[in-house]
């Protein structure tokens, strides 16, 4: 299959060139080029958010009834195209198709969901507290325009997740998807306009990332910013919307902690704890990174975990074969070497990987690695790659406040087959998700969000939609 002609969607127009010049698009398996992708200029950007007003003028007059067909309708045209789709994402972005396929039905899944909840956002009245007062209606209306910004390991989950909340709470998007990683959401973009999402209430741009940004967060018409990306770049564009007093939510990436008891059934956590760490090549923000394994299993924690990553067959995504596909981009792969040496260098071992494969293409050997000191930079900072590291420790205590020791705060998981530690470990762990005995705590039906350095508010579940909506009040006194 080819990969597509790259354009942004631009009041009401699917543009090939842009002011901002152009960029390539690799694909990251072989290193080739795809397409070249057009920049908008601000010129564009500006544009885009004056459609995005006049999309939002057009949009929230539809009931939430009209805008649920609407979205359902995309969401169906997302299935009947997957394929397609999925294997744009797979050049793109470079992970195994299965994988991929998986993440476009799961888009149109949490579509689904949301179109549904946009039936469900419901108000209330208050009983007034002094006579005169005829009714008091508190409601739930969308903010408005939204600039969303999304990055490059789940190019039709993010975008999904935004587009599908903003657009079934009545508001509309100017989506700005990773450069390195456009066409999915382009495809993303076009269901949404074919199932009949007016064309001015849902643009996609690309651009130089803080152009984009600034300019769109700055512009007047929007009055949302939503970002999924690194710390850093969240705190700059949060910063920016508090000094605007615009709203916004953020998910900033984790460190996720998986503590392993030792009443624990091994060979279950092995089962699912090797594919949990190297889906997308561990590109994932709630990925297991830090496993505190209890000391009694920690040696054949380490020798089976070991093992399965070695045994790992790596290779383009497209080839069914493939367990675990290349990074995608290439300044990944100097950032994990350096995360490695790093560790190394201050005493940790490395038990497999530790390096690029050698291969053309992006990919990075699985690696394994314990006993890095908690100075190391690789136990502070988010690797963002098959990087595994392991620890072990003794009392229960220790565990959560190991799993606790970092500012971060995304998902967390733990392993135990008592009901007691079950239940400490849910309470006590900080983070915005808790999987017990289980990795799977993204689902179209929950809330992801993170706590502390992790972001602010929640996607997906009831609560994904309450974030594109203001909260309203309405008194009516009696007229005389
Ligand atoms: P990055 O924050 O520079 O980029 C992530 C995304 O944000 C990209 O799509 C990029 O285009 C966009 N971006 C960058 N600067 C921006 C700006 N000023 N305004 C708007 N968008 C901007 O991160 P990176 O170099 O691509 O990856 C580095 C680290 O980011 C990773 O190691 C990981 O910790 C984190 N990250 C987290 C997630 C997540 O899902 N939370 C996703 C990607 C990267």
């Amino acid at each position: 299959m080819s990969y597509p002609n790259l354009a942004l969607h631009v009041s009401g127009q699917w543009l090939r060139s842009a002011s901002g010049g152009e960029r390539p698009v690799v694909n990251p398996a072989d290193e080739s080029v795809l397409a070249a992708l057009p920049l908008a200029g601000v010129d564009e950007l500006a544009a885009a958010a004056e459609s995005a007003r006049r999309g939002f003028a057009q949009w929230r007059k539809q009931t939430a009834l009209q805008r649920c067909d609407t979205l359902k309708r995309a969401a169906q045209l997302m299935r009947e195209r997957a394929p397609l789709i999925a294997g744009v994402l797979t050049m793109e972005q470079g992970k195994p198709s299965a994988e991929a396929l998986r993440e476009v039905t799961l888009s149109a899944d949490i579509i689904d969901f949301q179109a549904e909840e946009a039936k469900r956002l419901y108000g209330r009245t208050v009983p007034p507290r002094v006579a005169g007062i005829l009714s008091q209606t508190v409601s739930r209306v969308p903010v408005g325009p939204v600039a969303a910004f999304t990055p490059w390991n789940f190019p039709a989950n993010l975008p999904a997740r935004k587009i599908g909340s903003a657009l079934a709470a009545g508001c509309s998007v100017v989506i700005k998807p990773a450069e390195e990683t456009p066409g999915t959401c382009m495809a993303i973009v076009q269901a949404f306009l074919d199932a009949g999402v007016p064309a001015d209430a849902l643009n996609l741009v690309c651009g130089e990332p803080a152009l984009v940004s600034r300019t769109l967060i700055a512009h007047e018409a929007i009055r949302k910013a939503s970002f999924t990306g690194s710390v850093v770049v969240g705190q700059q564009l949060g910063a920016q919307c508090a000094s605007l007093v615009k709203r916004f939510t953020s998910e900033l990436g984790g460190h996720a902690p998986v503590i392993v008891c030792e009443d624990a059934d091994l060979d279950h956590v092995l089962k699912l704890a090797v594919p949990a760490k190297f889906r997308n090549a561990g590109q994932v923000c709630a990925s297991p990174i830090r496993f505190i394994v209890q000391r009694r299993h920690h040696a054949a924690f380490v020798q089976r975990f070991t093992e399965a990553a070695r045994a790992l067959r790596l290779g383009p995504g497209n080839d069914p074969r493939t367990q675990m596909g290349p990074l995608t981009h290439a300044r990944r792969l100097a950032d994990l070497q350096h995360f490695i040496d790093d560790a190394l260098d201050q005493g940790a071992t490395l038990h497999c990987g530790g390096r690029r494969a050698p291969r053309p293409g992006w990919y990075f050997e699985p690696t394994v690695i314990t006993g890095a000191p908690p100075a190391s930079r690789v136990m502070r900072d988010e690797p963002f790659g098959p990087i595994a590291l392991i620890q072990p420790f003794d009392t229960l205590d220790e565990a959560i406040a190991q799993a606790n020791a970092l500012p971060y705060g995304l998902g967390a998981y733990a392993f135990t087959r008592g009901l007691d530690s079950a239940h400490r470990l849910g309470e006590e762990i900080e983070a915005g998700m808790v999987g017990i005995n289980h990795f799977g705590v993204s689902q179209p039906e929950t809330p992801f969000g993170g706590v502390r350095h992790s972001g602010i508010g929640s996607e997906m579940g009831a609560e994904g939609l309450l974030a594109y909506t203001d909260v309203k009040l309405v008194v009516v006194g009696a007229s005389s």
